[in-house]
């Protein structure tokens, strides 16, 4: 049995399963949050750059659960790491969604600027202004280099990940170091038919497709943030935890031929 939350190096819990933002606009934004609070979701991942952090304050307080069973991340953009404002990017985060802490708070991508961001977020985790600190879209080199200059080690690193990006050297470098792993644009963006084995199982298992490479990710420990705004999808994508993919299974999503990154690349982005 998979539990609900994994616990990350700092001690804290975070829940497996959070719901993605990314492009939901305004009371789209609202309600998604909402909704997917009502069908049992604890964990929102949403960042600066989305410009929706407001909408998702109104989303968190239109609900009927306890901020203190919600976890909330959001993430620093490029330009404030680059102009080391990154102590002033936390407190807009913060104002934004209307929370005196956020449980986790992510340097976007590993630009210029981001191991001095990263001592901007260990002091502001000092101060209790966030709970958990990590990265995201970092390489093995940038996870490195961060640790050996200063000794703290990310909590998790959001990557892009799904099967046809399985970014087995970076999450052989997470392990290494102890660092959690999340997975962004968990559903391919929604193009599973591209993968017809993806279907195959969904069939074996009685599951839908969306169900089958959110589990395939689940069993490796990783933490999934599926995005949607459709009420009958996000209730679809949190039924994850009362069925597994057999060995055969994880293996044939594995060995999925197709490789295709849907986001820039780390090593290469300019932004
Ligand atoms: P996802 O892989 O989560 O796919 C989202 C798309 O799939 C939407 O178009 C959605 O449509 C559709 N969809 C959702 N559920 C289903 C379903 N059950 N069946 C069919 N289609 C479905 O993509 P994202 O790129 O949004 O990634 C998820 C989250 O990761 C983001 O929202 C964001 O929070 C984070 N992220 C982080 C990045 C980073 O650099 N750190 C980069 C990119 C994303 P609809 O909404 O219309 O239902």
């Amino acid at each position: 049995m998979l539990a609900n939350t994994l616990t990350l190096n700092d001690g804290h819990e975070i829940p497996r399963l959070g719901l993605g933002v990314w492009q939901a606009r305004d009371d789209e934004a609202a309600k998604a949050v909402t909704h997917a609070l009502s069908c049992g979701y604890r964990h929102i991942d949403t960042a600066a750059i989305y410009g929706n952090e407001a909408e998702v304050g109104r989303g968190l307080r239109d609900s009927d659960v306890p901020r203190d069973q919600i976890f909330v991340t959001s993430k620093v953009w490029n330009d404030r790491i680059r102009a080391g404002e990154t102590a002033e990017a936390i407190d807009e985060s913060l104002k934004l969604l209307g929370i005196e802490q956020l449980d986790l708070m992510l340097l976007h991508w590993p630009t210029e600027g981001r191991n001095i961001a990263w001592q901007a977020l260990i002091e502001a985790r000092k101060a209790g202004l966030v709970r958990s600190i990590g990265v995201s879209n970092f390489l093995p080199e940038h996870l490195d280099e961060l640790v050996g200059e200063t000794g703290v080690v990310p909590a998790l690193n959001q990557i892009e990940h799904h099967p046809w990006l399985n970014q087995a050297d970076i999450k052989l470098a997470c392990k290494r170091h102890g660092i959690a792993v999340e997975a962004w644009s968990p559903l391919m963006q929604g193009r599973f038919a591209e993968s017809p084995v993806i279907g195959e199982i969904a069939a074996a298992t009685g599951r839908t497709e969306a169900q089958v490479v959110l589990r395939w990710a689940l069993q490796q420990d990783i933490i999934v943030i599926p995005k949607s705004v459709t009420p009958s999808r996000i209730e679809e994508n949190a039924q994850l935890f009362d069925f597994e993919l057999d060995a055969q299974q994880v293996a044939s999503i594995d060995a999925i031929g197709h490789e295709e990154r849907l986001g820039p690349d780390p090593a290469t982005f300019d932004f």
